[in-house]
């Protein structure tokens, strides 16, 4: 738990010292109808992290009560995440679905106690009813049906007598009431639709406002965390549970703010319309905000875990920088993976002075990195470096190679070089270099001076491989939509070449490309055939704003 305590869990102790709850528990209550996203992950880190800091539990429930919206894959995958964050649910996952009985009796002892009619009137009318935020609104004729003809009509709702639309059931509140929610909310619709789970056996559904709260009730939920934007919806949830007189003690709602990220969009039916449109190859495409693009990707657990703790609980909307997101990456993985050198772009080097070959032992990690290991580079006559690291002229603070400029090979000599070739388009195609023998890494007597040192490859040793660099999915800081798209947020250079060792490496393992960036082997696309790493992030904040 951070130092600092946020006011969510302020409020949990408050209720627990005032002994209002013997013990704590929460839900993540996602709607099964998309992948969740990393404001998901924040979500599942407050409910899931504030019962295990109280030795409470979460419970997860899948709000299933939108029919035509909802799918089991979209249960898996929220399962996938949940399960991947390292959070726990217990035995069984919750569905509202499951208390769609219990709901209905609910709604039958509203109708007795005359808090609740079945309305007739149709869409437009209720629109107009409702009032203005100014002016009080007026009740339907309907909403002085006698109890028995609500209990009758609804009942027959229930058995499929009417089409979709033509009633609804409605709670009696207050159609003046300042709080607009109030103004007589619907607790149930028709909706003739198969559901994936209880299939044809309703053609009624519960709104959300109705079957919220009264799962939490049946769940024991003490604290029901939900984000800001149903703060109105708070009255409801009380007016529901208490005018049904539910036995204590019952649960509470609290808001928090959304997680917003600029250069993203955040939210299922916007990451559904780019999944559907052909702009991203899924919902797990790495470049997507869902929890299963991050993990494509190659973030870390741990890494978003950080990111959702430092990002903290408020109360107010803001938008955060995804360059904090790519900060806490960097940061986990800068502690932990391994070094090693591929060239994205090759532009071959002849040694004219070297025959033969040798292996160089090179260490992974760094001298700041607490960490062990090391592998054998080959090195050899023949060799690429980044076609970057080569320049004709010397241009000011270039410390690369040039022909009057030597360069350290990463971990292996020094090399000079000796001509360039070109071909008929006066394209560099080759640059012909000496090495110097006694400049070896670690132990260089040469006393020659260098400015940088270079990754390469030997060029009949190194594999090839596909490298898929990804930028940011808009273009726009706050995207209003698909125009917002960045054109350029995936690039694929299909004939990078990588030192051998990589490829003996598990395949779950993530690696720092020296002056590349962080990658991990794709695990869908990767194979020994072909092999496909995706850029993870760079080694520093890039973005040119
Ligand atoms: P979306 O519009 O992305 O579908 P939602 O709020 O409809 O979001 P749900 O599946 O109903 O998504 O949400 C499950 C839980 O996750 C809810 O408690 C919701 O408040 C929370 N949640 C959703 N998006 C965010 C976010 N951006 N930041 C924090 N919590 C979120
Ligand atoms: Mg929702
Ligand atoms: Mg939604």
């Amino acid at each position: 738990m951070s130092e600092k305590k946020d006011f969510l869990r302020l409020k949990v102790e408050e209720d627990l010292q005032a002994g209002k709850y013997n013990k704590v528990i929460t839900r993540f209550p996602p709607e099964p109808n998309g992948f969740p996203h990393i404001g998901h992950a924040k979500s599942i880190c407050i409910n899931f992290g504030i019962a295990e800091d109280y030795e409470g539990f979460c419970n997860l429930r899948m709000d299933d009560t939108n029919p035509t919206k909802e799918d089991t894959k979209y249960v898996e995958a929220l399962k996938d995440a949940v399960q991947w964050l390292g959070f726990n649910w217990g035995d069984k996952v919750h569905f509202t679905s499951d208390y769609f009985p219990k709901l209905y009796e609910y709604a039958i002892q509203l109708i007795k106690m005359g808090k609740a009619y079945v309305d007739s009137i149709n869409e437009e009318e209720m629109r107009e009813f409702r009032g203005t935020v100014k002016e009080a609104g007026k009740r339907s004729i309907y909403a002085n049906r006698s109890i028995e003809e609500n209990l009758e009509l609804f009942e027959k709702m229930k058995n499929g007598e009417f089409k979709d639309g033509e009633h609804v059931l409605r709670a009696k509140i207050d159609m003046s009431a300042a709080n607009m929610k109030l103004r007589d909310p619907l607790l149930y619709r028709i909706r003739h639709a198969h559901h994936f789970r209880t299939n044809d056996d309703w053609c009624i559904y519960p709104m959300y406002d109705f079957a919220h709260c009264l799962s939490d009730y049946l769940e024991g939920v003490s604290h029901s965390i939900c984000t800001l934007e149903f703060e109105n919806n708070r009255d409801i949830y009380n007016w529901v549970l208490d005018t049904l007189g539910l036995e204590l003690p019952r649960p509470y709602q609290h808001e928090f703010a959304r997680l917003g990220i600029n250069y993203t969009v955040m939210s299922k039916r916007k990451l559904l319309e780019l999944v559907q449109g052909g702009q991203v190859s899924g919902w797990d495409d790495p470049r997507m905000p869902t929890i299963a693009g991050y993990k494509r990707r190659g973030y870390t657990k741990e890494s978003i875990l950080n990111f959702c703790d430092q990002i903290g609980i408020a109360k107010a909307n803001s938008m955060v920088d995804v360059a904090q997101l790519e900060f806490c990456i960097r940061d986990d993985l800068n502690k932990k993976v391994p070094r090693v050198m591929c060239v994205l772009d090759p532009l071959k080097v002849t040694i004219e002075n070297y025959e033969g070959s040798e292996e160089i032992d090179a260490s992974y990690y760094p001298h700041d990195v607490p960490k062990e290991g090391s592998r054998k580079i080959p090195f050899s006559k023949e060799i690429f470096i980044e076609k970057d690291d080569f320049c004709e002229n010397l241009p000011k603070g270039y410390f690369r190679l040039t022909p009057t400029q030597p360069v350290r090979l990463r971990h292996g000599f020094i090399i000079t070089c000796k001509e360039v070739i070109k071909d008929s388009n006066g394209n560099i195609i080759e640059i012909k270099a000496q090495y110097h023998p006694n400049s070896k890494s670690g132990e260089d007597t040469s006393g020659i001076k260098v400015k940088s040192a270079i990754q390469w490859v030997s060029s009949k040793d190194a594999k090839q491989i596909e490298v898929r660099l990804y930028d940011r999915l808009f273009k726009d800081e706050a995207p209003e939509g698909l125009e917002d798209i960045n054109p350029n947020s995936l690039k694929v250079i299909k004939d990078a070449l990588i030192e051998p060792a990589v490829i003996t490496q598990k395949p779950d393992t993530r690696f720092q490309f020296e002056r590349q960036g962080y990658f991990y082997a794709d695990p869908i696309d990767y194979s020994d055939e072909k092999p496909v790493f995706n850029k993870i992030v760079g080694l520093k904040d890039s973005w040119a704003k």
